[in-house]
């Protein structure tokens, strides 16, 4: 039997594909050889306020703390934490014959606001997601993984789907999208209302939403 080149898993509503054990995609190629293949792992994944909140309603409010908010690594915006990768040595050091480090070159293009976008590329030519696990694939749980790297599916295999499987690929991709997204904006509006954010109360966010589980909980009984 043809094996699909996408499935869905409805449980955890996340697109998988087999084609990702060999990443064919030419822009996720690693720049060398010590980066080995991570394909679009290659990533820094933003925790919007629905994965917060997907977290404190499975009761890991002590992973959220331990290993999300207070990881060195990630960065806390009022509603939002980007958890940051880790950066690969070679990343720092010039290769022969090269001028710059690919930092120095990343620092260079950052200064420009027409070319900041290639700064973000470089660095992530060099950057591998903290979840990442070598010969596995994603280490995250997958009820916490956010609605980009649920959905997100490259060009190259994209190319490989036939006009029935493109349309179904898109059906999927809104339905993660309107969940996560307008949970998010409403929250975001309400928290902002009572003056209260990740940056300043991470415990006042998590009070907040501990009082709308337990009125989902009410409403569910
Ligand atoms: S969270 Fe998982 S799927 Fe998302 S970039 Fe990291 S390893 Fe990849």
């Amino acid at each position: 039997m043809e094996q699909k080149v996408i499935s869905w898993d409805g449980e955890n509503k996340q697109l998988l594909s087999t084609v990702c054990r060999r990443c064919p995609e030419p822009h996720f190629q690693p720049r060398t050889d010590e980066l080995g293949h991570i394909g679009c792992c290659a990533y820094e994944p933003v925790f919007t306020l629905y994965e917060i909140y997907a977290m404190i309603r499975a009761g890991e409010e002590k992973y959220f703390l331990e290993s999300i908010y207070h990881n060195p690594l990630n960065t806390i915006h009022p509603y939002e934490i980007m958890a940051g990768g880790r950066v690969h040595p070679s990343y720092y050091g010039k290769k022969d014959g090269e001028a710059l480090s690919p930092h120095e070159k990343a620092d260079a293009l950052s200064h420009n606001p027409r070319t900041r976008f290639l700064a973000v590329d470089e660095k992530l030519s060099y950057t591998v997601c903290q979840f990442f696990i070598d010969g596995k694939g994603c280490g995250l749980d997958p009820r916490f993984k956010t609605s980009i790297c649920r959905s997100f599916i490259c060009q190259s295999i994209e190319d490989k789907l036939s006009e029935r499987e493109r349309e179904q690929l898109d059906s999927w991709r809104r339905s993660i999208r309107e969940e996560a997204e307008p949970f998010h904006r409403y929250h975001k509006k309400i928290l902002e209302r009572e003056g209260i954010t990740l940056l300043e109360d991470v415990h006042a966010v998590m009070d907040y939403f501990r009082k709308l589980l337990e009125a989902e909980k009410t409403v569910e009984n």
